[in-house]
Order: structure tokens, then sequence, then C-alpha cells
């Protein structure tokens, strides 16, 4: 017998911290977490919020595989190739780059065999290119694919994040707490948009701040622009945004998309080692880095209350475990 009635995936709400140690050493603005780190799902993450949404989609649309897209040690693909089993459905990922020997199939990439995925590697193709091939070949094969792009960012999977936002409001409201900024990781652009259009939803004056871990902020700000009208749209509001909505801080691309410099073993080691909570290399230390540089500048007032939003991405800290073991 097969009983769907509601598909959930997260563990919702996360969890709303203070994070006393962490505010006790930097001597600065109170800090507190958001932890999407815990969203449950093989190890957690912020693409779980989203893939709620999608793949709920994908089964309305009665399709029978999922496909994604995105590089090796990528937090979205392992979370889709868990949502993927859970919903009894196929997983097709495709991977940038040629494939590792398998003594290298570590972190994300290991879970994402382990979870049943099959894979697909781009070699020097664009991914793009690749995930439409593969696609073509469900077809051919007789199947219904459901593509979901890089990081689930479409008007869909950025929705989920605008009722993360509601869900924040809610905890704020009920723990009597007020952030003046909050701070997260941006990537493919999904994350914030949903967070603006939840911001703006909730009538939210403090500012919402994505550091990029790959893109100039003009490039990244264009495309959570896009992605906000839709966004809403999927939620039947009615806003409206301007590109003052969205801000977007480029000074913590360090070496580049997952290239960990001393800045990011810093932030790992000191969230680490104050509040027991572990970062990514890729995306979270990134964006600790920049919340951390913005209190030592002053940019950010020790008067301030500022909420860190954990986005996830633990597994991977073991496939970069050489780099951040560099140093001291
Ligand atoms: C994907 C990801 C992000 C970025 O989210 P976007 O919606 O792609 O901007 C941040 N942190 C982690 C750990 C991620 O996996």
């Amino acid at each position: 017998m097969k009983v769907v009635e509601q598909f959930f995936l997260a563990h919702l709400p996360t969890p709303l911290e203070l994070m006393s140690r962490l505010t006790d050493v930097v001597d600065g603005p109170e800090l507190w977490i958001k932890r999407d780190d815990l969203t449950g799902l093989a190890t957690g993450g912020n693409k779980t919020r989203k893939l709620e949404l999608l793949l709920c989609d994908a089964l309305d649309l009665g399709s029978d595989v999922v496909l994604t897209v995105g590089a090796v040690q990528s937090n979205h693909c392992r979370q889709t190739a868990a949502a993927a089993a859970r919903a009894a459905l196929d997983c097709v990922l495709v991977l940038r780059g040629h494939e590792p020997p398998r003594s290298q199939w570590t972190g994300n990439l290991l879970l994402d065999d382990l979870l049943g995925a099959r894979i697909w590697w781009a070699g020097d193709q664009d991914p793009l290119v690749t995930l439409e091939a593969a696609a073509e070949a469900e077809r051919t094969a007789g199947r219904r694919p459901y593509v979901i792009p890089y990081g689930g960012s479409n008007p869909t999977g950025a929705a989920a994040y605008a009722l993360a936002f509601e869900e924040l409001w809610g905890q704020m409201l009920a723990v009597g707490v007020y952030f003046d900024r909050i701070v997260f990781a941006s990537s493919s652009g999904g994350t914030q948009a949903g967070l603006v259009v939840g911001a703006k939803g909730c009538f939210y004056d403090g500012q919402v701040v994505g550091i990029s871990v790959d893109k100039p902020a003009e490039c990244l700000r264009e495309t959570i622009l896009a992605l906000l009208p839709p966004t809403a749209a999927h939620l039947d509001l009615d806003l409206t945004f301007s590109l003052e909505d969205v801000t977007v801080d480029d000074h913590y691309l360090g070496g580049g998309y997952a290239v960990v410099t001393a800045a990011e073993r810093e932030a790992v080691r000191l969230l680490a080692r104050t509040e027991g909570i572990l970062l990514d290399p890729v995306y979270t230390a990134k964006a600790m880095v920049g919340l951390l540089d913005g209190v030592r500048q002053g940019e950010i007032g020790a008067d301030e209350t500022v909420l860190f939003w954990h986005t996830g991405g633990v597994p991977a800290l073991f496939a970069y475990a050489e780099a951040l073991l560099q140093g001291p």
C-alpha cells in the first residue's frame, strides 16, 4: 500500500540559538544562529527546505526521476539524492568535471553514492549541456524527468526561504529578539531571494546580507532581483522589488569557489572551538569570515543584534581535510 498524504522532508522549525561564547570572544554585537544545518535530511542544509517544495511539484506532475547539477562536493546534489530516495523517485546527478578515483569519493560524493544516485560526469562540457543530455536519455528510456536547476534556485525552491523567514519571524516574536541584520552564504541566489521576499512580506526593516562565495556582487544581485517577482507570485504575495532590496557583499571571495585559505580555516576553528558548531569550508566559512570581519572593522556596530543563518554543508569538511589542517 502506498500512503502519500503530505510530503515532509525538513525537521522544522530549526533551532534559533544565542551564540554566547562567540559573542563573548568577539566582544561586539550579540550573535545568534539559525540552525539550517539541522534540517535533518542526510546531514541537512538549506537545500532541504527547497527540495520539500520541489519534490512535491515533481510528485504532482507524475515525474519518476529527478535530475540536478552541481560541483563534485555539491550539498544540493547530496540533499536531492536523499529527497528523491524519500519520495521513491530515481535520481540522476550531473557533476562538474571528471570522475575522481574511488579513493577520493568522500564527503558529499560518498553520500551521493550511498543514497543511490546515478552520476553523470560533465567532463570538459558545460554541466548544463550534460544535464540536458541526461534528461533526454531519461525521456528516451520512457521516463518522466523532473529537472532541478543549480542550487534548486527557481521560484518554487526560493519560495521555501520566504516561508523560512516567516518561521524565523515567529521565533523572533516568541523569544523577544530583533535582528538588525541577517548574514548568510549566497551562491545560486534562491536562499537570498526567498529571504528577501519573506522579509518584505513581514515588513522586516533590518538588513538581509548575502555573502557571495563565488560571484561578483553585481552579477549575483541581478540574478536575485530577477528571482524576486516570480517567487513572490508563487506565494500569491503582491510585492514589488528594486535592486535596493538586494544586498550582496563580495569582499570575501578569498581564493574563489571552494578554495580554503587561512581566513576560512580560522572561521571554521573559531566556531568549532567556541560553540561546538561545525561550518563548511566552501559556503558558511566564507559567510562567517564576512561577519567576523564586519565586526572587527566596526562596520557591524557593537550595539547590534546579528543573526548568522547556518546553511549547512558539513560533509564537505571531510573532502577538504588537507586544506583545513594546514597552518595553525
Ligand atoms: C547551496 C548552499 C548555499 C547557497 O545557497 P543558494 O540558495 O544557492 O544561494 C549556502 N550554503 C550551503 C552550505 C549551500 O550548500
